[in-house]
């Protein structure tokens, strides 16, 4: 039961990947109401992975609990904090469905999306992404912050990363993995499915309020979120530099014919103000194009030192009951779960 879990890839035709962070007022729920979407959909044949990112309160022996309840669902214990995109793939990794669905823990991206998700995959589309039309419980800042962020990404960011969307969504094993495949440290997840291409579509969804508990995302989190989103996508804010570079060249030819001009009409003008002012602004812009080089440059640092994503401390399942890979996938949609190569 404890112990090393050999994945099998297509064992079960669907993986629910839920990061959890302090979640222990939600998990039952959670796996309640997913347990019962999942069976409708495939009978026994799916896996709901749970992922404990080092949680501080009961979230794990929560998940424990349910393991041991028997829906289905496999407890993945990280051997500390890795952040919400790192647990995600953690889980990521361990799944072994054909079909994979992504959800937030507090139950704000309901499950119960999951058959009209499902029917676009049968249309032919690799990845459905919930698209949040309303946010239910979310206070002004956060949906202000959150509307700044996807319109600046889509600004600066040359994929189209489709705005007002988070990691909920179900995708393809095949466009799984190449996502695995993808060994970058600063995962922004949802930017790199859509970078992968494929068929994606958009599901216009409500997003409800937190079941239990609060956010995870306080401001400094999102800001450090949105840095890596914008640098793991874009080199736009390096060529800032060279942009601001021959503004500022221009504004000191024009100054300086200003003060040739002046000095002939009325002598020096005079000026200790002027000076500092200038010293200032123009340290402040260098620094400032240091500061986004530093960005740049950390991650580089980091991802130079090629250690583990993340660790896994132990993974928890009941023994299999049933494996039916088939199980309520016609055949043209088996065809395209993989890729041909
Ligand atoms: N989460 C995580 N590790 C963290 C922070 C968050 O696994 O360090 C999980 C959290 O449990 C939830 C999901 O990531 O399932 C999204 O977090 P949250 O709901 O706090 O973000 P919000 O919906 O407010 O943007
Ligand atoms: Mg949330």
């Amino acid at each position: 039961m404890v112990g090393e879990h050999a994945i099998e890839i297509g064992s079960v035709a669907l993986s629910v990947v839920v990061p959890c962070y302090n979640e222990e007022g939600g998990i039952e729920e959670l796996v309640r109401r997913v347990a019962v979407v999942c069976e409708a959909a495939f009978e026994t044949s799916y896996e709901i992975i749970l992922v404990n990112d080092g949680s501080t309160d009961a979230t794990w022996s929560q998940i424990m609990k349910a393991v041991n309840v028997g829906r289905g669902v496999t407890g993945v214990n990280l051997a500390r904090n890795h952040g919400h995109q790192l647990a995600l793939t953690a889980g990521l990794h361990q799944s072994r469905g054909e079909l994979i669905f992504i959800l937030d823990a507090d139950l704000q991206d309901p499950p119960e999306l999951l058959p009209d998700m499902l029917k676009r995959i049968r249309d032919g589309y690799d990845v459905v992404y919930g698209q949040r039309v309303a946010r239910h419980g979310e206070g002004v800042f956060k949906r202000a912050t959150a509307s700044i962020f996807y319109r600046l990404m889509g600004k600066i960011v040359e994929v189209d990363i489709p705005a007002d969307t988070g990691d909920f969504r179900l995708m393809t094993r095949r466009v799984l993995a190449h996502l695995n495949a993808m060994p970058e440290r600063y995962r922004f997840v949802r930017g790199m499915v859509s970078w992968l291409g494929y068929n994606q579509c958009a599901l216009p969804y409500e997003r409800d309020p937190r079941f239990a508990g609060s956010t995870h995302y306080p401001l400094r989190k999102m800001i450090a979120f949105a840095l890596d989103a914008a640098t793991s996508f874009s080199v736009l804010p390096l060529r800032f530099a060279s942009y601001l570079g021959l503004l500022f060249a221009l504004a000191g030819v024009l100054a300086l014919g200003w003060v040739g001009y002046a000095y002939v009409v009325s002598g020096t003008v005079a000026g200790w103000t002027s000076l500092a002012a200038l010293i200032l602004v123009l340290g402040s812009i260098q620094l400032l194009i240091l500061g986004v080089f530093g960005e740049y440059l950390g991650r580089m640092y980091m991802e130079t030192k090629r250690r583990p994503l993340f660790l896994i401390k132990e993974i928890v399942a009941l023994p299999v009951q049933s494996a039916n890979p088939v199980h309520n996938l016609d055949q043209g949609l088996r065809a395209r779960l993989s890729d041909v190569a």
